[in-house]
């Protein structure tokens, strides 16, 4: 039995497909404290909190 597929998948269908998988790994969770963007599950670089707690200091210019 060979691995062929009964049907090829068109250009358009493997562009879009790996057009995609990037879409869920780029950093765009808003912080709840400060409501800037920071990547998820990561205390917030702009603020040090995190689940609503100072986790981290921050330095303040
Ligand atoms: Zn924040």
């Amino acid at each position: 039995m060979a691995a062929v597929p009964k049907s090829r998948r068109s250009h358009r269908e493997v562009r879009q497909r790996r057009a995609h998988w990037r879409a869920h790994m780029v950093p765009g969770t808003e912080c709840p404290h400060c409501h800037e963007l920071k990547l998820p599950h990561r205390v917030c670089p702009h603020c040090g909190y995190y689940n609503g707690m100072p986790v981290v200091a921050v330095e303040k210019e």
